[in-house]
């Protein structure tokens, strides 16, 4: 069979994609689907943009994105975010998406294992298929924040694990793993010659504690990092990620595949990046701190069971019954669109993504509550 008989289309574009359609029909459909936040891309972003159109930057350029980009993403790693690679360790991608299938294309081969920890974002397990690895997924449990425990880890390692996936702060649970559990998934990677493949791209909307980065307590040539200016600076469309790492054969392979998949990134999204790296966000994270502090409450007085999120803008929550008839209810019943659980290997629970006005957030949130009183 082959691979892509195996996948099925990304569920949490695929929920939206149906909830933007409603929209366009005239319906009053309040769409908490994917994570997108709803601000303008920062003006000096837009801006950048603008003069690159202007200056007639509409070519070709180096397939792994041009160099005053990568030299501006790693200063901005190294001074943001304590995180160091050079503009030669670093590929930049179709977003973080783009970043993380060219990890799993370079170092998998038939029949690689992969460790995931569930619940998880949907592309990963797909992705992996894709590049003809097998995905192994380690269920976490809700009573333990969803952060793996050593045990569970251990008896998923086979000699066929290729890499583990670690996405902290996690889609969708909204939990930030602590430094303990970091600590202890990059002994084990370690030890056993295991690569590290570190989704960072919510690392920016912390809300509670710190981030702490895979970045250091992985050995280097084991560590394949991937970031994204999609959350952090409100750039979904604009597609711009990026994947670094130390080991070198690795990113040579990274580079071949990026190369004869997209050759380079759109030319005027790179020269926006550029500003991204200079912008600050802070007012987009506080703005995200009130949206969670809102569903947060909203979800108390519900008496619904959920993680307090930690981090990413997403409510992870326990529903009484079928998560993927709650969805189709809630949309169907109440216009409310949200993404079931069983798309990220967690039935029971239902995602909402929180990076929505609060006029939004309110609106939805009540015909949630009105819509729980009948799902039983
Ligand atoms: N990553 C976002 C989400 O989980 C955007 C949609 C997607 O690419 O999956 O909603």
């Amino acid at each position: 069979m082959h691979p892509t008989d195996l996948i099925a289309a990304s569920k949490t574009l695929e929920v939206d994609a149906l909830a933007k359609k409603l929209i366009s029909e005239g319906k009053d459909v309040v769409n908490l689907t994917a994570g997108e936040p709803d601000f303008p891309t920062p003006r000096p972003i837009v801006e950048k943009a603008i003069e690159a159109l202007e200056k007639g930057y509409t070519k070709y350029t180096d397939s792994n994105g041009i160099p005053q980009l990568r030299e501006a993403i790693s200063r901005y790693l190294k001074n943001k975010k304590n995180v160091e690679f050079s503009p030669d360790e670093i590929v930049v991608s179709n977003g973080g998406k783009q970043s993380l299938f060219n990890a799993f294309a370079s170092i998998l081969d038939s029949g690689d294992e992969v460790i995931l920890f569930a619940p998880l974002w949907v592309s990963y397990p797909a992705q992996i298929i894709l590049s003809r690895g097998k995905p192994v997924v380690v269920k976490t449990k809700f009573e333990n924040g969803f952060m793996p425990m050593k045990d569970e880890l251990l008896s998923a390692v086979t000699e066929n694990t290729r890499a583990i996936v670690v996405n902290s702060p996690n889609n969708p649970s909204g939990g930030i793993y602590d430094y303990e559990t970091l600590k202890m998934i990059a002994q084990v990677a370690n030890e056993r010659g295991i690569f590290v493949i570190t989704d960072e791209v919510y690392d920016d909307l912390v809300y509670e504690g710190m981030h702490k980065s895979m970045y250091g307590l992985v050995k280097e040539e084991l560590l394949i990092y991937v970031n994204a200016f999609s959350k952090s600076h409100s750039m979904t469309g604009w597609r711009v990620g990026y994947v670094a790492t130390k080991n070198k054969d690795v990113k040579k392979r990274i580079s071949k595949i990026q190369s004869h998949v997209a050759s380079n990134i759109n030319t005027i999204a790179q020269y926006a990046a550029i500003a991204a790296c200079e912008t600050d966000n802070a007012y987009m994270v506080e703005e995200f701190k009130k949206r969670r502090a809102f569903v947060v409450s909203k979800a108390r007085e519900y008496g619904i069971e959920f993680l307090e999120p930690k981090g990413a803008f997403y409510l992870f929550f326990k529903v009484n019954g079928d998560d993927e008839e709650f969805c189709k209810r809630l949309l169907a019943e109440k216009l409310v669109a949200s993404v079931p659980g069983s798309a990220f290997e967690m039935p029971g629970f239902v995602r909402i993504s929180f990076a929505n006005s609060l006029e939004v957030l309110e609106k939805g949130t009540n015909r949630i509550r009105e819509f729980m009183a009948s799902f039983k």
